[in-house]
């Protein structure tokens, strides 16, 4: 039964593969026992604080050998809004971020496209490179160097010498697992074209991030075709890799999201219980202490039932760049995520893109090349410093936002952060 199930896991029992799969039938009363366990747990190890990390996502090129049926992203050389990023380009970027309180700069960019496209390869070795994974490690090095902005890059695969290589010059990398499901690789899948979405090579790169003390960030999209069993076996999957190896900093939660322009364009999109109930199972099979996530932007009428299903953080916000992965959602303004937040009971801190218990680590986690542009941004709390972003909004611009949604209270400015740089 549900409630006895929820209820041992919360006095401490891990939540075993088959007990996961009779909480993923849970509806009714069952479903509402189900997001209160969730909530406790976060409760317990996480308090009311909901974290978000300003970001400037830079799409460092869109150009990708894969041909996911949900992406929007990619594209060919040659197609409207085709385009690679000159280092320049990236700075600029990075740059005006860093001048709106941004500490995250994101590397997000397509999987090996020079495998396919002899544009992206002639580009390459015009500019003196082999790979596509060279160029970015380059452009992470010149914003950490230039901007003292920490990459967060999210590349697709990535072997051993890449991982040690991009962790010199990167906070946390990451890669989303996505599913655990073969199926989706099969002719009419998501994933038929796509021989980067091999689940398998997926949890290599992240096993490989572990023996690297790489802190990886990684998660599942959901509603693509898998079947309930095969979203919790995804899950499962992660809490073992980081059983073994303590290096998952956090878990993304996304929702597929249909678009007129991608072949899944009549697929059905998960419904909230569906994505609620996913977080849920998501927070207790993974625990109190993890990092759960969804991304605000897509499902925006939503907040207070993320938070209910056990969340604790909203992922990269930026205040400045789109999200380029679904640029039809744009992100809350930053006033307005703050008072959400605050309506259902959570206080809004800006954290780095690496998470406060592997900062406390950084001589394992963290390159020496890194660390001291960390400690230039870091706060005692091992969150930003004073706040980032979110000290620059006026209170006024809080309680306008608060009036809109109907609210009474009045939020108090921000204290300012007294936290010293060392960390
Ligand atoms: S989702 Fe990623 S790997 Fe798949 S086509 Fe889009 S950019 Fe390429």
């Amino acid at each position: 039964m549900v409630q006895n199930i929820v209820a041992t896991c919360l006095e401490g029992k891990s939540l075993e593969r088959s007990e996961a799969y009779r909480l993923a039938s849970a509806r009714a009363d069952e479903l509402e026992a189900l997001l209160g366990a969730a909530s406790k747990l976060r409760d317990r190890s996480k308090g009311n604080t909901v974290t978000f990390s300003p970001k400037i996502f830079v799409p460092l090129t869109n150009l990708c050998r894969d041909f996911c049926g949900y992406c929007t992203f990619r594209k060919a050389p040659g197609e409207p809004g085709a385009k690679t990023m000159s280092l320049d380009e990236v700075l600029r970027i990075a740059g005006r971020g860093k001048l709106v309180g941004c500490t995250e700069v994101l590397m997000s960019l397509g999987d090996k496209p020079e495998a396919i496209y002899p544009e992206m390869k002639s580009f390459l070795t015009r500019s003196g490179y082999k790979r596509t994974l060279d160029y970015l490690f380059d452009a992470c090095k010149a914003v950490l160097e230039e901007t003292g902005l920490l990459p967060h890059s999210n590349p697709g695969l990535m072997g051993r010498r890449d991982l040690r290589r991009l962790k010199q010059v990167n906070a946390s990398l990451g890669l989303m697992l996505e599913s655990m499901s073969g199926r989706l690789l099969l002719p009419s899948g998501p994933h038929f074209n796509a021989p980067d979405k091999k689940p398998l090579l997926r949890l290599k790169t992240i096993e490989e991030a572990g023996k690297l003390r790489v802190p990886f960030t990684t998660g599942i999209l959901i509603g693509i075709g898998e079947s309930w069993e095969e979203r919790v076996d995804a899950l499962f999957a992660i809490r073992e890799t980081h059983l073994r190896y303590g290096h998952i900093q956090e878990v993304i939660v996304q929702n597929f999201r249909a678009k007129p322009e991608i072949p899944m364009r009549n697929h059905p999109e998960p419904t909230l219980e569906e994505l609620v109930k996913t977080i849920a199972l998501a927070r207790l099979i993974l625990g109190g202490e993890m990092n759960i996530q969804a991304p605000p932007n897509l499902t925006p009428e939503s907040y207070p039932m993320l938070l209910q299903a056990g969340i604790n953080d909203w992922g990269g916000v930026s205040p400045l760049t789109p999200d380029y992965i679904n640029p039809e959602a744009p992100w809350p303004a930053l006033a307005a995520l703050k008072q959400k937040s605050a309506e259902a009971g959570f206080t809004l801190k800006a954290r780095l893109p690496i998470y406060p218990e592997y900062i406390s680590r950084s001589e394992e986690f963290v390159a020496p090349s890194v660390i001291p542009h960390l400690e230039r941004l870091c706060g005692e709390d091992g969150l930003v410093k004073n706040g980032g972003p979110l000290a620059m909004i006026p209170a006024e611009r809080v309680n306008r936002a608060r009036e809109v949604h109907g609210a009474t209270r009045q939020l108090q400015p921000e204290a300012p952060d007294s936290s010293a740089a060392s960390r």
